[in-house]
């Protein structure tokens, strides 16, 4: 295992249109957190040792723990770390500054991706934010200054947001990653409720500008949605879309293992949230046929620029993937949305902003072809 995901579900609000497992500090609920951490983490180790290339710590909102509690999370992890690691933690805008910088520094901690979403003060009030926009640049320029790798997540496509404004703000910091997404407006979030539902047309323009702001700025989009000066892509998110094994940590954190040993290809496993979790509920598990394995592999290999590799997922799931899916990439390709060039098939600009059409009918080829081995 050399991929680790922690999940930290601590945010001091709750973000209207966020469905992410989030709960705030309650008395002692930090303490039953790391508690269950360290045991969780001991008996991981036990299973899976060797060192980590990369170290992920999510959430929630982990730079809203305290240094204490911080250093204790740290400490609770046995796994070393390769020489050159990639340690992220993702931060709000407001919970750090140079000192608690410094601190992450000694921790190990080497990269910041942080929560920014738009410099735009009306915009992340109706966002629900707790920070605004100086307080998000402060952050940027303080994390650039103290030496971290920097990734700024953007929310693109807002009604109100002058979305080149905002990324002509992330160009100029100097940052060496940007993830722009927009809004997805989940069931059941306040923003679900209140009927509000993002505009395609506004959202597809703003990925070009994306493409083309932040292409001046020398961050290509190697991922559907996220953007990197050459040798500062996200290693960590890498391995997910390259169907890697990863280790998950905390409540409702998942892992992905293969399994050679049992008749499925590989295995998810899910923690339960946090209640269940502090209590010691194991993670559900799922096991993850060929077909399965293939379906997810298209789907997240073409989110990547480098695109998938047909013949070694053919070798690792066993299915005729090549024949299977001729008459489909003949058709995509002559649509200009893929191309198969030295063994790879990757997807091109206008695949990327296609991308579900183009997995769907690839889908459709494996199913019908799995039906009939
Ligand atoms: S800060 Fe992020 S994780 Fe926390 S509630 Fe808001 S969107 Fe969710």
């Amino acid at each position: 295992m050399r991929h680790l995901y922690l999940h930290v579900p601590f945010c001091p609000t709750i973000c209207p249109y966020c469905d992410f497992h989030v709960v705030r500090r309650g008395p002692g609920l930090v303490e039953r957190y790391l508690e269950r951490l360290e045991a969780e983490a001991a008996e991981l180790y036990a299973r899976r040792p060797g060192a980590l290339d990369t170290l992920y710590l999510g959430g929630g909102t982990p730079s809203y723990l305290r240094d204490r509690e911080l250093a204790r999370l740290f400490t609770a992890l046995p796994w070393p770390l390769a020489p050159d690691a990639e340690v992220t933690l993702e931060a709000n805008p407001g919970t750090l500054n140079p000192a608690r910088l410094e601190h992450l520094r000694s921790l190990g901690v080497n990269r910041i991706s942080i929560g920014v979403q738009s410099f735009q003060d009306p915009v992340l009030a109706r966002l629900g934010r707790a920070h605004k926009g100086r307080g998000a640049l402060r952050t940027v320029e303080e994390a650039l200054a103290a030496g971290f790798r920097v990734s700024l997540d953007l929310i693109l496509g807002l009604p109100g947001q002058d979305a080149a404004a905002d990324l002509e703000t992330a160009a100029a910091l100097g940052v060496g990653h940007v993830s722009a997404y927009t809004l997805q407006v989940e069931p059941g979030t306040p923003f679900a409720l209140a009927g509000l539902e993002p505009d395609p047309d506004h959202e597809a323009e703003a990925f070009e500008l994306a493409r083309a702001v932040l292409g001046r700025a020398g961050l290509a989009r190697y991922e559907v949605s996220n953007f990197a000066r050459p040798g500062e892509e996200a290693r960590h998110n890498l391995a997910y879309w390259r169907m890697a094994e990863w280790g998950g940590l905390g409540p409702a954190a998942s892992a992905h293992f293969f399994t050679p040993e049992g008749p499925a290809l590989a295995e998810r496993l899910t923690n339960p949230p946090l209640p269940r979790w502090a209590a010691g509920e194991p993670p559900a598990r799922e096991a993850i046929g060929p077909l399965e394995h293939a379906k997810e592999a298209l789907m997240l290999g073409l989110r990547l620029r480098e695109g998938v590799e047909p013949t070694a997922l053919e070798a690792r799931t066993g299915l005729p993937l090549a024949s299977a899916l001729a008459p489909v990439l003949e058709e995509r390709q002559a649509q200009g949305l893929v191309r198969l060039e030295g063994g790879r098939l990757r997807p091109s600009d206008r695949g990327l902003d296609r991308l579900h059409g183009v997995v769907l009918a690839l889908w459709e080829a494996l199913e019908r072809a799995y039906s009939e081995i």
